[in-house]
């Protein structure tokens, strides 16, 4: 059991004054596997308080310093990196050999990159007869989801430390181990007090009392479109900025030239990573009409290789959804899709045979699938894949871009000139080509209903600034 029964507050472990505890759930097992307080609005007051005393001083703080802390925190991340990935896959559903690289390698990498970054930083320009300096925001709420619990959170703390910010981090009450683990790792390297604060809660307690709170000047969220719509209404009362990673629901644009075989294989694994839990999954995968048929045969073999089994234990390609919530959620949707008249091809709503115990959820393809489904539109998270056939590249454009989402997206084509053309015309942050690999180093952020704001790399650090000009 991992039990946390104190948060982190101005570089002390103190009781909530909260009611109670969350109970942590392997989703696996659905056994519980540790426990947090829950938090209240005093609590994250508190930790607002603290962080904005400890605001000047951390501000002041020489860039070498600020990037030598986020070093240390990065050595200690990867000493503890077998355990975060553990806990991780446990919570969450990832298989233990995905974890580690993603849920526990990924974060470690970009709380590195962030001091690279941060020594190589413009912090002032002449602009005419003005100087331009960039300044530190003040106290940044970091409010984060669950299915990538750590990344998500050091996306965030990351680069508000570097900047000279101080933070306020509420995670998720779902998956909140990993970053009590980074709240250890900021005692144990002895960080400034109050420069990184956790307090646990739910969302409508802890998460908007952040979000009201006159004294933080920035909000960072990630999570849902729903969530995010209400932040930023709350944000609105004191003209807070506010940076949102929301939803998605991508489309991967397969082109008549393509390597079928290729372009479907993979993109069945960019739908199903994470069991669906991924805000950019490729979750709309469009193809030409007349090799829908082929491709829907690809797409069944390709999915029915992925094995279910306990995530921690690595018994099978594909874990479970991180709660009972998500899997009904799920099922539901598999039923609509039936009921909506969608071809299913493979998995469905029933429970997977030979497993008592997890959320598992059937690996799932629809075929025959048009535009307009409640399943084409509407973010599942689970592994759910749409199969949408479009006549030309037009309509292919026409049909990706035609949601109120804007995340990620994928362009397939034999000819490279003619991909980047049409990735230049989907109105999406991050469009992959021919199966370009994620890089933490380049901007992530949403179009329309997916978000505003970037992070990771340069542009990720640019959010946490504000900007004087001095006029001489
Ligand atoms: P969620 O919106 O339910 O919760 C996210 C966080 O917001 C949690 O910490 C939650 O407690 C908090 N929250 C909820 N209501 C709140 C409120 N009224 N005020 C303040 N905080 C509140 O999302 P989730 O279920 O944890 O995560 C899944 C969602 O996150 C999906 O929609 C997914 O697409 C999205 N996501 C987006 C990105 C991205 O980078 N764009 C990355 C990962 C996840």
């Amino acid at each position: 059991m991992q039990n946390y029964d104190r948060i982190f507050v101005d570089g002390s472990w103190i009781e909530a004054s909260g009611n109670g505890h969350f109970d942590v759930i392997n989703s696996s097992t659905e056994e519980v596997m540790g426990r947090v307080p829950k938090g209240s609005g005093r609590d994250a007051s508190r930790a607002v308080e603290a962080a904005s005393n400890a605001f000047p001083g951390w501000a002041a703080t020489p860039v070498a310093e600020r990037a030598a802390l986020l070093k240390r925190l990065q050595a200690g991340l990867a000493e503890r990196a077998g355990e975060i990935a553990q806990t991780i896959s446990a919570e969450v559903g990832m298989p233990i050999k995905l974890a580690r690289a993603i849920q526990a390698g990924l974060p470690t990498l970009v709380m590195g990159q962030f001091a690279d970054l941060l020594e190589k930083y413009e912090f002032e320009r002449q602009v005419g007869s003005s100087l331009v300096v960039k300044e530190p925001i003040g106290v940044v709420a970091a409010i984060t989801p669950w299915n990538y619990p750590l990344h998500q959170v050091v996306a965030k703390v990351a680069p508000a430390l570097a900047a000279g910010c101080t933070v306020v981090l509420k995670p998720s009450e779902i998956a909140p181990l990993s970053a009590f683990m980074l709240a250890e790792i900021f005692e144990s390297i002895g960080a400034p007090k109050g420069i990184f604060n956790l307090v646990s809660g739910d969302g409508p307690t802890v998460g908007e009392a952040l979000v009201g709170h006159p004294q933080v000047d920035m909000v960072s969220f990630t999570g849902s479109t729903r969530a995010g719509r209400r932040v930023s209404e709350l944000a609105a009362q004191t003209i807070k900025r506010v940076a949102l990673e929301l939803g998605g629901k991508s489309a991967n644009v397969i082109l008549d030239d393509a390597d079928l075989g290729r372009a479907v294989k993979s993109g069945v694994g960019a739908c199903y990573l994470n069991s669906g839990q991924t805000c950019s999954a490729l979750t709309r995968m469009l193809v030409p009409k007349d090799k829908h048929d082929e491709a829907v045969a690809i797409a069944k073999a390709t999915a029915e290789s992925f094995t279910l089994g306990n995530a921690v234990e690595g018994a099978g390609k594909l874990g479970p959804l991180v709660s009972e919530t998500q899997r009904d959620r799920v099922r539901g949707y598999i039923r609509q899709g039936i009921e909506e008249g969608a071809t299913l091809v493979t998995g469905g709503a029933e429970p997977p045979d030979g497993l008592e115990q997890g959320y598992f959820v059937r690996p799932t393809v629809f075929a025959n699938v048009t535009n307009q489904m409640t399943i084409a539109r509407e973010e599942i998270f689970g592994p759910v894949l749409c199969i949408i056939p479009y006549e030309d590249e037009a309509d292919a454009i026409r049909i990706a871009n035609d949601s109120p989402y804007g995340l990620a997206g994928a362009v397939w084509s034999a000819d490279p000139e003619r991909a980047k053309r049409v990735a230049r015309q989907l109105r999406t942050g991050q469009v992959e080509v021919n199966g370009g690999a994620f890089n933490a180093l380049a901007p992530f952020g949403g179009y329309k209903q997916s978000g505003n704001g970037r992070e990771y790399g340069e542009q990720g650090l640019d959010e946490f600034f504000e900007i004087k000009s001095l006029q001489l």
